[in-house]
C-alpha cells in the first residue's frame, strides 16, 4: 500500500498521503544511533527524486535476529548474554558489516550500524546491502576461554541467517582476527564444509586478505588527503589529533606521521595524552600493544578528557564509538577538518554546527569504508581461492576511496549539501534503484 508502483508523487505528497508511521520500536524518539540515522534519512529525502517513493524502505531493517547466548563460565556457573544480527538491506547483495562485543551493545545501536553499513557498501560501490551484528559484554571481563565459546555460541545462533551468499560477518569495535576465526570454524562445523567467504577480516592463513587489517585507517588517510587538497592544508604541517587509538585511529594516525603531520593529541578509554611537538605514533602503537591504553605515554602531557574538544588542532579524527561530537562540544572544535573513522560520531544537531563554523567533515560512511572495501577483496579472493599481492590490494583500495570522494565531492558542490547528506544521496539512489529495478514481491 505505501509503495504502489507506476504512480509519480513528488516526496512530500507521497509520505502525507501513504506512509504508515513507523512502529513504536523504530521511531525516533530519543536521539540514539537509530534516531540520528533516521534523521539523516529526512534530510536526504528531497534529494531523491523519483526514488524518494522508495524511502520508507531505509527506515525499516529488513530483518532483525535477537538470540540468547548462554555460556559455561570457568567456574562452572552458566551466565546469559544477549546478541543480535540485524540485516538492514539486501538490495544490492548479501548483507555485510561487523560484529562488535561491547558493554553498551543495544539493538537500536545495531540497527543503526546496519543501515550505515547500508549506506556505506553503496557509497563505494561494493556489491552489498547492510548489515551488523553485536553481543552486549564487556569481553575484558572474560578469559580467552570464555570468549571462544560465547563467539561459537553466537555465531551458531546467528547460523540461519548468515553464509558466503546471505551475510558476511566481519570484525568491528573489540573482535578481531582470532574471532573471526571461530566464527568461521562454527559455522564450518555446521555446515560439514569449510567456508572461508562467511566471514571476512580473518587470519591471513585461513583465506584473510593482506592489508585488511590496515584497511580502514588507510582509508581515512587517503579520503583525509583528498579532503585536505581540498581545502589547501598541508599534511606536512598539519596538527591532528585522534580519538581512539586501536585498528582504526592507530594506523590513520601513524600513516598521517608518515606523511609529516604532528599528532597532538590522542584520546582512549583509559586517558588522554597531548604533546604539542608531535608524539611518536610507531612507539605510543607499540605502547597501546603492552599497556591496552594511550595512558601512561612516556613523555607526552596528561590532560583532561573534556579538554580534548579544545585542543588546537587542524584535523581531528573521531575513530572510537558514537555520539562524541555533539550541540555540547560541536562549538570548541578548532580543527578545520574532521575525518570519520568511527561510525556515526557526530549528532545531526552538531552537524549543523560544524556546517556554521565551516569545517569541514568527511563523513563515516565514505570515510571509514576502507575496511569493507578490503573485505570485499577478501571475499572475493576466497571465492576464487586466488590471492593478490599488498601492493596490488593497497593500489585497488585507494583508487576506489579516491573515486568514491571525488563523485560524493561533486554532488556535495552540486547540491550545496554537507559531505555527509551528499554520500547519502549518491549511496541512497544506488540502494533505491536496486530496489526499484528488482519489484516488489510478490
Ligand atoms: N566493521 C567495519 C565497518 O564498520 C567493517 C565491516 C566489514 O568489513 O564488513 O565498516
Amino acid at each position: 500500500m505505501s509503495q504502489q508502483s507506476g504512480v509519480q508523487q513528488t516526496p512530500n505528497a507521497h509520505n502525507a498521503a501513504v506512509t504508515h508511521a513507523l512502529p513504536s520500536y523504530l521511531q525516533a524518539d530519543h536521539l540514539g544511533p537509530w534516531g540520528i540515522y533516521l534523521q539523516q534519512v529526512d534530510r536526504v529525502t528531497p534529494y531523491l527524486g523519483h526514488l524518494a517513493r522508495w524511502a520508507e524502505t531505509l527506515k525499516r531493517p529488513k530483518r532483525a535476529l535477537i538470540v540468547d547466548v548462554p555460556i559455561q563460565l570457568d567456574n562452572g556457573t552458566v551466565a546469559h548474554f544477549e546478541g543480535y544480527r540485524v540485516q538492514h538491506n539486501t538490495s544490492r547483495g548479501p548483507g555485510k558489516g561487523g560484529v562488535r562485543f561491547h558493554q553498551d551493545v543495544t539493538l537500536s545501536e545495531v540497527m543503526a550500524l546496519s543501515a550505515w553499513m547500508s549506506v556505506k557498501n553503496a557509497a563505494v560501490n561494493v556489491p552489498y546491502g547492510g548489515a551488523k551484528g553485536g553481543i552486549r559484554v564487556d569481553p575484558k571481563t572474560l578469559s580467552m576461554g570464555e570468549l571462544e565459546r560465547l563467539t561459537r555460541r553466537y555465531t551458531s545462533e546467528i547460523g540461519i541467517i548468515i553464509g558466503p551468499s546471505k551475510d558476511i560477518p566481519a570484525p568491528d569495535v573489540i573482535t578481531n582476527e582470532q574471532i573471526m576465526a571461530w566464527m568461521m570454524d562454527t559455522y564450518s562445523m555446521n555446515e560439514g564444509a569449510t567456508a572461508t567467504g562467511v566471514v571476512t577480516g580473518k587470519p591471513i592463513d585461513l583465506g584473510g586478505s593482506l592489508g585488511r587489517r590496515e584497511a580502514t585507517g588507510r582509508g581515512v588517510y587517503t579520503v583525509g588527503v583528498e579532503a585536505a587538497q581540498h581545502l589547501g592544508l598541508d599534511i606536512s604541517k598539519a596538527r591532528v589529533a585522534v580519538q581512539g587509538f586501536g585498528n582504526v585511529g592507530g594506523i590513520a594516525a601513524k600513516l598521517f606521521a608518515q606523511a609529516g603531520a604532528r599528532i597532538v593529541a590522542v584520546q582512549d578509554h583509559g586517558g588522554t595524552i597531548y604533546q604539542e611537538s608531535g608524539l611518536d605514533a610507531n612507539a605510543l602503537l607499540a605502547h597501546v600493544g603492552r599497556q591496552g591504553t594511550v595512558a601512561g605515554f612516556p613523555g607526552a602531557e596528561t590532560i583532561d578528557a573534556n579538554t580534548f574538544w579544545d585542543v588546537p588542532c587542524d584535523i581531528l579524527i573521531p575513530a572510537a564509538l558514537e555520539q562524541q561530537i555533539t550541540a555540547a562540544n560541536a562549538h570548541r572544535i578548532q580543527a578545520k577538518l574532521i575525518i570519520e573513522g568511527a561510525n556515526g560520531p557526530t549528532t545531526p544537531a552538531a552537524d549543523d554546527i560544524l556546517q556554521s563554523r565551516n569545517i569541514l567533515v568527511v563523513p563515516d560512511v565514505i570515510a571509514n569504508a576502507g575496511g569493507v572495501t578490503v573485505s570485499y577483496f577478501e571475499w572475493v579472493q576466497d571465492f576464487s581461492s586466488f590471492f593478490w599481492s599488498e601492493d596490488e590490494i593497497n593500489a585497488r583500495l585507494v583508487r576506489i576511496m579516491k573515486d568514491a570522494f571525488a563523485a560524493v565531492w561533486e554532488v556535495a558542490a552540486e547540491h550545496r549539501v554537507s559531505l555527509r547528506t551528499a554520500t547519502f544521496i549518491v549511496a541512497c539512489k544506488r540502494i533505491l534503484h536496486a530496489r526499484e529495478l528488482r519489484g516488489l514481491y510478490p
